[in-house]
Parts: structure tokens; C-alpha cells; sequence
């Protein structure tokens, strides 16, 4: 083992676990003491405020700007008592992690000194010097600046002696150039069109929220072995490293005991979240080695989502306390599981019904179908777009891999609730009678919470799975910001709703019966959607024809995919609900071609700047002592003696001398290729080009790599292997 690999790998077998020191108290004592949530706005707003600020966050109701100073210095008296010296917006611009730049509350006072000072204005706008965020072209003019405006409905925090307020980011000229802006557009339509739906079954329903609950994978290294591999600090994952003789085969870590320095991480990383108010419940083993997860307790949707970006931000800092990195990529490593964050999803009202939850009697159970069946025809119609809204340079290692979700969308249903389904297609009129209980018992939707329960057959192979109260959608990705699935799987709901409700209006206007009318809706859409239904195993090949039968999308190259944002009925179904415009959807296209070819680049170079600097010179190296040892021998024994005593060395020299060869040879054509591609205009032709000619070049050339990895001596070899990433806690 080389020098430094051995040096590194000493550090971590030494390691002990940090201590963490353990706020005193029950949990429930220091939860949440970072934000400003309603029990702080109580203590430290007026009361008229804090009644006008309660009616803004529980109805969505306009900000009246008069309000504002008063919140911003009860915002600013309690954060400057504990200890916060510094405010900052708090955003998601489109790339992958949050923005902030922090301003000290520090005011002249007049008198040769300084006063903290916090104004209605400074909180709820700003401008950020944000000509380096991704627009797409929307800031392209002067004239286009952006700025940050508050979100009154995710609580602010302190973060270290930062005042943090979550903001969303818009142009000057209104677009959005972030991932919350049209969330909350997307959110509000799905809360209007379901609330009017609900109310067909609960007339006193006046508000519908969007639910999430994300459980978020990770890896995590040993912080001396991560600095050693320049791939996996300039990338995120390996480009090279063959398997470890033991990975995940013996399926012994999964829900395994916990190592005790990751434990330590754990344990910090939770009482950290907890007292930012993020409600962590759930901690494992993942499948992997050094694979792991988190999950809180589900909550609204835009709040979930910055608790998510916070957590990731959170666990890059708190593993470094603990000798560790943090791995969010989607397959840092070849050939063992990669990393996804299921978002579960669902919905309910503000008189605490549960959409996705079947009921007691026929009118919550017919609002139930309504709410599923809706759902699986909003995700069978934009299938292609949701499939867009997940895909990413990282992801794309995830999806179509074999221990990850395909490249196509589908749902599974599980036995009962897709016999539910079929009987409704089947039973024509004649049984609605059946339906509602009055006669015979063929289907009972009332019997629905008792099937359910036992509904335990869980499908690990589905991206977009019932289970029993909630849809869980696996396909994203562990990096990703789950707004983006969010976005497009609300907004979609809210289109597919407002028509089901108008043609459903229809029906009833001409004199059809309320419920009657609400199941031949359903049962029209149970027969349209049925090609996004499959209970399946959808790793297998057989799945793959079969989709493409049934015209789901199958298309598997990241920068087509995009595309499907910009089809006819993608704009249409964005533009009806308020949620995008064409030119927001064409400039963020832009800057997902533009990263996804800034990330295949980024690889390359590393990849080949790895192969010429550290794999070609180091199996040079070890050929010639190679060749030095035949050279000896020959010296030493009579030349046929010698011969055989050589010949496992000769074959390595040649076998040498081909890895290297084909190496430099595929190095070479890389860099060509990547020269054509950068001479392409056009960022969409551009991110093709490095999709076709590019990418397919890493994976030849770290063939070769790991084949060399397999015969250099172990001792000269630079870059700590998977066996030390995968295995040392
Ligand atoms: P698993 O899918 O691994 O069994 P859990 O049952 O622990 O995971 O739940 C995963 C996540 O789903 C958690 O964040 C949990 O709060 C969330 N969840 C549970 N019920 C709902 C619901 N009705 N709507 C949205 N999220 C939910
Ligand atoms: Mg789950």
C-alpha cells in the first residue's frame, strides 16, 4: 500500500467517536428551540400581528406589507438573543444545494457607534448579487437582476449566528429561478382543484395540503480515504475501483447494527436537526455497505422540502465533526446499491381528513378511489415529464441499473386495492347499486380499510408505489431537491382534477345522480389509465418490451428526457395551473442541458487527468520492475530455466502494456470528442453530444483501470480501493 493510502487508512482505523454532548431535557424540550415558529412568534409579535401572520401561513392569504417591520424586529429581538449577529435569505437557486449571503444586523447609531437593526424590508426582499446563479438566459439583459422574497409559510431558523429566512428567488421581470416558486404555485393549485373535488364529499373541506415525507440514503467514507480519491472529491462518486471481494452479497448490512463513530454522526446530526425543528424519527442501515438512511415524520410539503435541504447541508457539516463525508450522490460506487429519497406523498384537508386513506363508509371510500384513481391518471398522462422531473447526470446511474427503480414510470397498486379497481371498471351501471351497499355484496367499497391493512405485498421494484395510505414516489434521487418531483407531480394532479370536477359537473348538470355521476368519471379514468398500472417485477427485461407496448415513455439518454417538458401537453398543463410559463419551462431546460453536460465534462477531465497522472505512470512503474525482475533472472539462470520462471511475468508486462495502451488510446478520443461537443452551440444539441459521444468513453476506460487495479502491486497503488472506502467506520 502506497505511503499516503497507508497513512490515511491508519487515521481512520484509529478514529474514536467524537463525544456529543446531549441537550439536557426530553426531546420534546429542545425541538425546534432554532425557529421562529408560532410559539416564539407569540412571545415576541403583537397580538394583532401574530393573528394576521397565523391567517398568511394557515390560508395563503396576501402579506399585508404594513405587517412586516413589526415581524422583522420580533424576528430580530428573539434571534439576537440567542445569540445570532447575522440575517440572511435562505434559497434554492437551480442548481443543487441552497444559497445565502450573510449580513450583520449592524447599523450606524448616529452617535459614533452601532445598533442591530432589522426592517419589515430587508426581511421580506432582497437582491442578491445573483448574476452567477443559472438562469437559463432569463437574466441574460441588464435590465434583469433577481431578487429573494420571503416565504411567510416555512418558519425561519438560526443556523450557527445566522438568522436564516427561506425565500423564494424570482427575476426581475417575474420568473422563477429557483426550485420554491413555483412549488408553492404548484401546491396551490393542487390545494384549490382538490379542495374542490373534497367538497363533493365534505362540504365544510377549505383547504387541501400536499404532504411529504422523504426518507433520504447516504453513504458515508472515511474523511482521510474521501481527500485520497480526487473522483470522489471533484465528482461525487468513483470513476474507477473494482469490486471489493466482498460488498453487499451476504446482504448483512441492511438494518445491521450501527457502527459506533457512525452512531456518533447519528446522534448529532439528529439532535441538531431536531432543534431546527426538523421531526427525524427514523435512522438505519441501508443495503450497502456504509449505506445508510434518515426519515422524519411526514409534514406539508414546502416545509418538508427546506427541511430536507437544510438536513443535507446539515449532514456535510456534522459528519466532518466525526472524520466522515458525506456521500449524497445518486452511485458513488459501481456495482453495489445506489441512493434514492422515496417521497411519500399524499393528501389531506384541513378538517384533518386523509385523502390516500380508504374510509369507514361509501362516501369516504368513493372519495378515496376519486383521489387514487385521479392521481394514477395525472402520473399515466405526464408519465414522461415525471420522469423528467428525476433524471439527472447521477440519477441516471440509478434508474435502469439493476438494484434501482427503471427509466419508466409505472405504479403499483398492490392485490387489493387493484381488485377494487377492476371490479369498479367492470361493474357497469347495474352494480352501482352493489357499489353503494344497497344491494349485494360483489364489491363493498366500505370493506376497503379491511383489505388494506393486510396489504403487506410491497413492491421494492415500482417507482411509484401505494402503500396503503400514501403513494411513494422512489425514483428520485438522494441529491436531488424533491421540489422539482414535487412540482410536476402536484401540478398534475391539479390539472387531471379540475377536469375530472368538470366533467363530472357535466354529468350532473344533465341530470345524472352526484355519485353515480363522480363513478362513471372514475370508471372512464380507471380504463384510460391502465397501461401506468403494473404489479410486476419492473427490473426485469420482459417489463421493458412490455412498457414500450403500452406507450409509456422508455426513452433512457438525460437529455432527451428533458424534452418532455417542453411537449405541447406539458406547457398546456403548467400554464392552466399557474404554476410555469413556455419561457420559465424553455430557460430551465437550458440550464438542465447546460449542467448536465458541465457534469459529464467535469468527469471526464478528472478521469482522464486520473488515468495519464496516476494509473498509466504507477503501472508503468510497477511493468519496469516487472521487466527488471526478468532481466535478474536471465542473468542469473540458464536462459530456459529462466524462461519458465518468467513467464507469469512476461504475460503481466504484456498484459500491462495493453491496459495502458488502450487507456492513453481511449483518453485520446475522449478529449476529441469532448473538443467537437464544445464547439456546439446549441446547449440541448451540445448536452446530446456529450450524452452519445462522451459519457460511453468513461465506462471503457475504467474498465481497463480496474483490470489494472486487479494486477498492480498493491503497495505502489495510489488510490485507496472499494474494500477501504466500503468498509472502514
Ligand atoms: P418505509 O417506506 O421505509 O417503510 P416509513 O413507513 O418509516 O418508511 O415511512 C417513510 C416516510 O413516509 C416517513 O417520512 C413517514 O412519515 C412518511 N409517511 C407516512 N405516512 C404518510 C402519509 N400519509 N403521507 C405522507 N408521508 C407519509
Ligand atoms: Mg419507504
Amino acid at each position: 500500500m502506497s505511503n499516503l493510502r497507508f497513512k490515511m487508512v491508519e487515521t481512520a482505523f484509529g478514529k474514536k467517536p467524537s463525544p456529543v454532548s446531549v441537550p439536557d431535557g426530553r426531546t420534546s424540550d429542545y425541538f425546534g428551540m432554532y425557529v421562529f415558529n408560532r410559539e416564539k412568534m407569540f412571545r415576541y409579535l403583537p397580538a394583532k400581528v401574530f393573528a394576521q401572520l397565523t391567517d398568511v401561513i394557515d390560508t395563503g392569504s396576501a402579506l399585508d406589507r404594513s405587517i412586516a417591520d413589526e415581524v422583522a424586529a420580533g424576528m430580530k429581538k428573539w434571534a439576537v438573543e440567542m445569540g445570532a449577529t447575522h440575517y440572511t435569505h435562505w434559497f434554492a437557486p437551480l442548481t443543487e444545494g441552497t444559497a445565502e449571503k450573510h449580513d450583520s444586523f449592524i447599523e450606524h447609531d448616529g452617535k459614533g457607534g452601532v445598533i442591530e437593526e432589522f426592517s419589515g424590508k430587508l426581511l421580506v426582499q432582497q437582491e442578491p448579487d445573483a448574476s452567477s446563479f443559472p438562469s437559463g438566459g432569463i437574466r441574460n439583459t441588464f435590465e434583469a437582476r433577481g431578487y429573494s422574497a420571503w416565504d411567510p409559510s416555512s418558519p425561519a431558523f438560526i443556523v450557527d449566528d445566522t438568522l436564516c429566512i427561506p425565500t423564494i428567488f424570482i427575476a426581475y421581470t417575474g420568473e422563477s429561478l429557483d426550485y420554491k416558486a413555483p412549488l408553492l404555485k404548484a401546491l396551490r393549485a393542487v390545494d384549490k382543484a382538490a379542495t374542490d373535488v373534497c367538497r363533493y364529499f365534505n362540504p365544510d373541506v377549505r383547504k387541501v395540503y400536499a404532504y411529504l415525507g422523504w426518507e433520504q440514503e447516504y453513504f458515508l467514507v472515511d474523511e482521510g480515504l474521501y481527500a485520497a480519491r480526487p473522483d470522489l472529491l471533484l465528482t461525487g462518486r468513483t470513476l474507477m475501483g473494482h469490486d471489493s471481494a466482498k460488498n453487499q452479497q451476504l446482504e448483512d448490512h441492511y438494518f445491521g447494527a450501527i457502527p459506533s463513530r457512525v452512531t456518533a454522526f447519528m446522534k448529532e446530526l439528529e439532535i441538531e436537526a431536531l432543534k431546527l425543528g426538523i421531526p427525524l424519527k427514523t435512522r438505519h442501515n441501508e443495503v450497502a455497505p456504509n449505506q445508510f438512511e434518515l426519515a422524519p415524520v411526514y409534514e406539508e410539503c414546502n416545509l418538508a422540502n427546506d427541511h430536507n435541504m437544510l438536513i443535507m447541508s446539515l449532514m456535510r457539516k456534522i459528519a466532518r465533526n466525526h472524520g466522515f463525508r458525506v456521500l449524497l450522490h445518486e452511485k458513488p460506487f459501481k456495482g453495489i446499491n445506489g441512493s434514492g429519497k422515496h417521497n411519500n406523498w399524499s393528501l389531506g384537508t384541513d378538517t384533518g381528513l386523509a385523502l390516500m386513506s380508504p374510509g369507514k363508509d361509501f362516501s369516504s371510500n368513493l372519495r378515496f378511489v376519486t383521489f387514487v384513481v385521479n392521481t394514477l391518471m395525472a402520473v399515466y398522462r405526464h408519465n414522461g415529464l415525471l420522469k423528467a422531473s428525476i433524471i439527472s447526470a447521477s440519477n441516471a446511474h440509478r434508474l435502469g441499473a439493476n438494484e434501482a427503480p427503471p427509466a419508466i414510470i409505472s405504479s403499483f397498486l398492490g392485490a387489493q386495492l387493484s381488485a377494487v379497481l377492476h371490479h369498479i371498471e367492470e361493474s357497469e351501471d347495474e352494480s352501482f347499486q352493489t357499489l353503494s351497499g344497497k344491494k349485494g355484496m360483489k364489491l363493498d367499497i366500505p370493506q376497503i380499510p379491511e383489505i388494506l391493512v393486510d396489504n403487506t405485498d410491497r413492491n421494492r421494484t415500482s417507482p411509484f408505489a401505494f402503500t396503503g395510505n400514501r403513494f411513494e414516489f422512489r425514483a428520485v434521487g438522494s441529491e436531488a431537491n424533491c421540489a422539482s418531483a414535487m412540482i410536476v407531480l402536484n401540478a398534475a394532479l391539479a390539472e387531471q382534477l379540475t377536469e375530472f370536477k368538470a366533467a363530472v359537473d357535466k354529468r350532473i348538470a344533465s341530470g345524472e345522480e352526484k355519485d353515480r355521476a363522480i363513478l362513471s368519471e372514475i370508471r372512464k379514468c380507471i380504463k384510460i389509465c391502465k397501461p401506468i398500472h403494473f404489479d410486476g417485477n419492473g427490473y426485469s427485461e420482459e417489463w421493458k418490451a412490455e412498457a414500450a407496448r403500452r406507450g409509456l415513455d422508455c426513452e433512457t439518454s438525460v437529455p432527451v428526457i428533458y424534452d418532455s417538458y417542453l411537449t405541447e401537453d406539458s406547457v398546456s398543463m403548467f400554464e392552466k395551473t399557474g404554476v410555469m410559463t413556455r419561457k420559465e419551462l424553455e430557460a430551465r431546460n437550458g440550464v438542465k442541458w447546460e449542467t448536465y453536460t458541465k457534469k459529464i465534462q467535469i468527469e471526464a477531465r478528472v478521469l482522464g487527468d486520473l488515468a495519464m497522472n496516476h494509473i498509466v505512470p504507477v503501472a508503468t512503474g510497477y511493468q519496469s520492475s516487472l521487466l527488471d525482475n526478468v532481466h535478474k533472472m536471465h542473468e542469473i539462470f540458464p536462459k530456459e530455466k529462466a524462461d519458465a520462471m518468467t513467464v507469469r511475468n512476461m504475460e503481466l508486462i504484456e498484459e500491462i502494456s495493453e491496459h495502458t495502451a488502450f487507456i492513453k488510446g481511449h483518453v485520446d478520443s475522449m478529449t476529441e470528442a469532448r473538443k467537437i461537443a464544445n464547439r456546439i452551440e446549441d446547449e440541448r444539441e451540445k448536452a446530446i453530444a456529450y450524452h452519445d459521444t462522451v459519457f460511453p468513453a468513461l465506462d471503457e476506460i475504467r474498465y481497463h483501470i480496474d483490470k489494472l487495479e486487479l494486477i498492480v502491486d498493491d503497495r505502489i497503488w495510489t488510490l485507496p480501493k472499494y474494500r477501504e472506502l466500503l468498509f472502514i467506520r
